[in-house]
């Protein structure tokens, strides 16, 4: 199945324990189209300035996304600031300037529109929406967001979820979006939204997914040194997507697996600052972790 991304194309500034880096390259749908193209073909929508280099161009390409639908428009790329807390784990946000994606407004071709999974990524719910609008009747339709939209596009956003089949987003902003401190109850009030599947992205803790009346906790990938925590959640949901899209098979054993496919490749994101380490990720390093994950968390039954 083949999986189309919108969301933001970026120049990120970050400051983290190991270093700072500037402008360079982010965005929700970079980090998910890098890693959700590993699996299957993915189609990305953005835009960016006329100030993005032709090196990212490049990059995007040479790892398979397909960037027809990366229009340019004169004027700045989207740029995001943020800095990473001692624990790796809290971030402030130093800016978000929106720039050429103020004045976005994006026109599917007849190809994006026959999709067959649709991935909302972090940006305005107008955008989201927008696309949910063009696409014919995609197989599986996901969301994400962000503490940003849930200040500024609260009403937008509902109006998102309520059209989708799946949600990913991290605790702070499901118990901001619910006003439900409690991670299940927190869930459980946005599974009565609409979507049937919710995902709640812990960070360096892993994911939490309520999948009908199923739960599935995967933990994060223990590591010894974590580099840049940016785009793990966009690489979750691009391995998490991606694996589903794959496998064509969205039982709940295969969700499962996608949960944890989608939580390794976020452990690789974060070994590296922007796309570096992503970028880099063999087949052979995603069957070691995958391997790594099941000897982590297999346990016998006790035997009385
Ligand atoms: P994550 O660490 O998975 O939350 O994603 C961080 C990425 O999201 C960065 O590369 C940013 O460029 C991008 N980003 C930050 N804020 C926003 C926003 N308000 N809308 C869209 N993308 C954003």
């Amino acid at each position: 199945m083949d999986v189309l991304v919108v969301g933001s194309v970026a120049y990120d500034s970050v400051k983290t324990r190991a270093g700072t880096r500037d402008d360079v390259l982010g965005g929700s749908a970079t980090f998910f189209g890098i890693c959700s193209s590993r699996f299957t073909p993915t189609g990305l929508v953005a835009v960016v300035g006329d100030d993005f280099r032709a090196a990212d161009r490049a990059l995007l390409q040479e790892q398979g996304v397909n960037i027809d639908g990366l229009e340019t428009l004169p004027g700045k790329t989207f740029r995001w600031g943020g800095e990473y807390h001692a624990d790796m784990v809290g971030r402030d946000t130093l800016f978000t300037e929106l720039n050429v994606f103020e004045a976005f407004a994006p026109k599917l071709t007849q190809q994006q529109r026959s999709a067959n999974i649709v991935f909302l990524a972090n940006i305005h719910p107008s955008l989201q929406c927008s696309v949910l609008d063009q696409v014919n009747c995609p197989h599986f339709v996901a969301v994400d967001t962000m503490n940003f939209w849930i200040d500024s596009a609260k009403p937008e956003l509902l109006k998102v979820i309520e059209r989708v089949d799946a949600l990913l987003l991290n605790d702070e902003e499901a118990a901001q979006l619910t006003g439900e401190p409690n991670v299940s109850t927190a869930a459980k009030a946005l599974m009565e939204l609409g979507p049937s599947l919710v995902v709640i992205k812990r960070g360096e803790h892993g994911a939490l997914m309520f999948h009908e009346d199923e739960r599935f906790y995967v933990p994060g990938f223990p590591l010894d040194e974590v580099i840049d925590p940016t785009g793990a959640g966009d690489t979750f949901a691009g391995g998490f997507i991606g694996h589903l899209a794959k496998t064509e098979d969205f039982t709940p054993a295969n969700v499962r697996r996608a949960a944890v496919v989608g939580s390794l490749m976020a452990s690789y994101c974060v070994q590296g600052f922007s796309v570096e380490r992503l970028a880099t990720v063999t087949d052979e390093d995603i069957s070691r972790r995958y391997e790594a994950f099941q000897d982590l968390t297999q346990f016998d039954a006790i035997h009385r």
